[in-house]
């Protein structure tokens, strides 16, 4: 069947709109329908060349949408389910899947890393009948894709839609990393970096475990009202002031948890001098692979600090994004607002070039047809 998708092609020269071939599912295979897809900031670093994966692919995997047709041998969904997409996919069989860490699987990640699905092949040609990579196995920024049935979690159908694409990535990380990686308690004194779509559930999830004081760091001054909205006590705009005496005045000493959201050397550095004795640096953004940051770590052994680094929220992705949907859906979780706003596949370059200009003050979904 025809698709429409966004195509990365080479880094740093924006996505190409095209129409390209789609094969059914094979064996084990899902045929979905997407109906809304995010526009993470892992989309830009891998467009920008900070992350390296195989190219051409079909990018993006913040997304969800309606299950078309099943392949042979697919026991987990059926036509017609809502499912969210994964971009992790544990084989269950690897030393990490077997002790529990799926979300760093060693099985599967090969073929995350080549752009295929689990048979090591692609379902997708252009054009020309060359092949196109599945980015990140799910090729979110396609109208249709074949997806592993193990690529998507069923979501409760009174979900909207929109909310649930944004289950694939960034509500999952936020939560994850507060609840899993760092079991942030109540009285924790807690500060975040980077007020992006990770950030800002890191935020939310922070807020319900009653952390206090809740800081938010960041370099706009036009996140404060966001950061305000979803519980962060004080709001510190980096671009003005530097953050580490602030937070240590407001602290009394320093945080027992920061999490650094954005990837960014200085503010690892910034988020480090601002822990308290026995203070944890979760380090939860993707920093550039030729970025380095100089760590002073006389302190680490001395003041018991630690740096820990977590990915996808440490989730296991199948049991807790159903979970974390119901979460939702009890309006606790505040996630009116998190879709700032809807764009058509034809704008996805604008709004990577708003997102690298950090013009995006929340996460913005292309909206399929
Ligand atoms: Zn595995
Ligand atoms: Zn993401």
């Amino acid at each position: 069947m025809k698709i429409r998708a966004a195509v990365l092609r080479e880094v740093k020269k924006g996505y190409s709109i095209e129409e390209l071939e789609l094969e059914p599912p094979k064996e084990g295979e899902v045929l979905v329908k997407y109906a809304y897809t995010g526009y993470c900031h892992s989309d830009l670093s891998v467009a920008m060349g900070r992350i390296e994966i195989a190219k051409p692919l079909v990018a993006g995997h913040e997304c969800a949408g309606v299950i078309e047709a099943v392949g042979p041998g697919v026991t987990r969904v059926k036509v017609g389910d809502h499912v969210a997409s994964t971009w992790m996919i544990p084989c269950g069989d690897c030393p990490e899947c077997r002790s529990g860490l799926g979300n760093v699987c060693t099985g599967n990640f090969p073929h995350f890393l080549a752009g295929t699905m689990l048979d090591g092949t692609t379902r997708i040609r252009d054009a020309k009948g060359n092949p196109v990579l599945h980015g990140n196995f799910v090729s979110g920024f396609s109208d249709y894709t074949v997806v592993p049935e193990t690529g998507v979690v069923p979501i409760r159908k009174d979900m909207p839609l929109e909310w649930a694409a944004l289950m694939s990535c960034c509500i999952p990380t936020g939560w994850g990393s507060v609840t899993n990686l760092a079991n942030v308690q109540p009285g924790d004194k807690v500060a975040v970096w980077g007020l992006g779509g990770v950030g800002q559930n890191i935020l939310r999830a922070a807020k319900m475990r009653q952390a206090n004081p809740l800081i938010a760091v960041d370099l706009e001054e036009s996140r404060r009202d966001v950061a305000m909205e979803l519980g962060a006590t004080h709001f510190i705009c980096s671009s003005k002031d530097d953050p580490v005496p602030i937070i240590q005045d407001l602290t009394g000493g320093g945080l027992d948890i920061a999490f650094e959201a954005i990837g960014d050397p200085g503010a690892i550095v910034q988020a480090w001098w601002a822990l308290a004795m026995a203070g944890r640096l979760m380090v939860i953004g993707v920093m550039a692979q030729d970025k380095v940051a100089e760590m002073p770590l006389t302190f680490m052994p001395l003041q018991q600090k630690s740096m820990i680094g977590g990915l996808y929220g440490s989730i296991s992705t199948h049991d807790d994004i159903p979970k974390l949907c119901d979460l939702a859906m009890t309006g606790e979780m505040k996630l009116d607002k998190i879709v700032e706003g809807k764009f058509k596949l034809e704008e996805i370059n604008d709004i990577a070039e708003k997102m690298e200009k950090r013009q995006l003050n929340g996460r913005w979904v292309c909206e399929w047809d």
